[in-house]
């Protein structure tokens, strides 16, 4: 007898595989829903969270803090949601910034990494790397590896980075002489800097290098001397040397006085116009500082006068035994005369013997001892804050 033939039923077989497969993707599926909620994702933010790439779900799963979804869509953005959250929490910056700076860095991510500029080497520092300054560093090709030491400088440019490299010089030399040749007034550099910690004591203040316009030290205060015209404001730990300098003078029979201090921003201006409209644009430069470079505006800086200069026996501070005196022991309270006469080309200023720069005691006897000026010790020891070109 002939077996009887069974028809193979095509259909059927296809039901039978697809069943366990479909049951298997679903089960994926509501496995990777359910340990997005047991990570703490809350029914809105899954559902934008199970759309993504499969990697980009793993990533998120992986990852070891909750990332906020909807935070990121209330602005357009390109759902890089791990990238912003980890940029996010290391510059602090606002939500609209960060996702431009993201979907902007996402674009350059693969020349970056090829590089060597990992996110974390970036995230770090977002204040330097710059979308513009991403762009420069792609196409200066420096690798990290040998960009590495002059960027860690303090000041570094990254549009300087080839140059860096090419002076064959040290890291800080590279640095201070490729990018701030201006440190010293008398060769000229077109840049301008804006420095971007203000409250450093050491910052070097002047034609070139500003602080921002709306800069006011947080902790000024009087100063609780004798002044000429009205009370002078110092921050509190200028004052408190200088009260100090005071005090002890008046034991050796030195008496100084205070006649002026700290100068806002807008007073700076209208000292600036007032010159401007008295005397010629070159000769009023020379005269005074631009709104932004002087030194009064760190509140770290005061013209000294005494009391003899005051009750008239003397007619300037420059002449008194109280200026020998101060000249001599200013440094013991962390000040250094700014600006000596020998030096007017590199200052930039001309020879004011009233005027004294608070710079605390080590520097303050380390730029006494060696007989220099505060370009001296910025061009040694290089800058301790970072600067952005203007
Ligand atoms: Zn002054």
């Amino acid at each position: 007898m002939a077996k009887k033939k069974r028809k193979v039923n095509t259909k059927r077989i296809a039901i039978v595989v697809m069943i366990p497969v479909i049951c298997i993707a679903l089960l994926i599926a509501n496995f990777t829903s359910i340990r997005l909620s047991i990570k703490g994702y809350h029914k809105e933010d899954k559902k934008v969270v199970l759309k993504l790439e499969k990697e980009d779900i793993k990533d998120i799963l992986d990852y070891d803090q909750i990332i906020d979804i909807s935070k990121w869509d209330k602005v357009k953005n390109d759902a890089h949601y791990l990238l912003y959250d980890e940029y996010y929490r290391a510059s602090k910056k606002s939500v609209k910034k960060v996702v431009y700076y993201i979907d902007s860095y996402y674009e350059r991510m693969e020349d970056l990494n090829y590089l060597g500029y990992t996110s974390d080497i970036l995230f770090k520092n977002s204040d330097i790397y710059t979308i513009s300054n991403l762009d420069t560093l792609i196409s200066a090709n420096v690798p990290y590896k040998k960009a590495k030491k002059y960027l860690s400088i303090k000041g570094a440019q990254i549009t300087d980075i080839k140059e860096y490299v090419a002076s064959g010089l040290s890291p800080l030399k590279a640095v201070l002489q490729v990018s701030y040749p201006g440190i010293d007034s008398s060769k000229k550099d077109s840049r301008s800097y804006t420095i971007e910690n203000p409250e450093d004591t050491l910052i070097l203040i002047k034609n070139g290098f500003s602080v921002p316009s709306d800069y006011v030290p947080k902790d000024l205060r009087d100063v609780n001397i004798p002044y000429e015209t009205e009370v002078g404001q110092m921050r509190d730990e200028a004052a408190s040397a200088l009260e100090k300098m005071y005090k002890d003078g008046l034991k050796q029979g030195y008496s100084i006085a205070v006649k002026s201090s700290y100068r806002s921003y807008e007073t700076q201006l209208a000292v600036y116009n007032e010159y401007f409209a008295m005397y010629d644009a070159a000769y009023a430069a020379s005269l005074v500082s631009i709104p932004g470079s002087s030194e009064h505006q760190c509140g770290l800086s005061v013209d000294l006068t005494s009391q003899s200069v005051l009750d008239g026996t003397y007619g300037t501070f420059g002449e008194t035994p109280d200026y020998d005196w101060v000249e001599q022991n200013a440094y013991k309270y962390g000040f250094i005369l700014r600006f000596p006469e020998n030096a007017g080309d590199r200052t930039g200023a001309t020879n004011e013997p009233w005027h004294f720069r608070y710079v605390g005691k080590e520097a303050a006897k380390e730029i006494y001892d060696k007989g220099w000026i505060l370009e001296d010790y910025i061009e040694h020891h290089g800058f301790t804050y970072n600067l952005r070109l203007n």
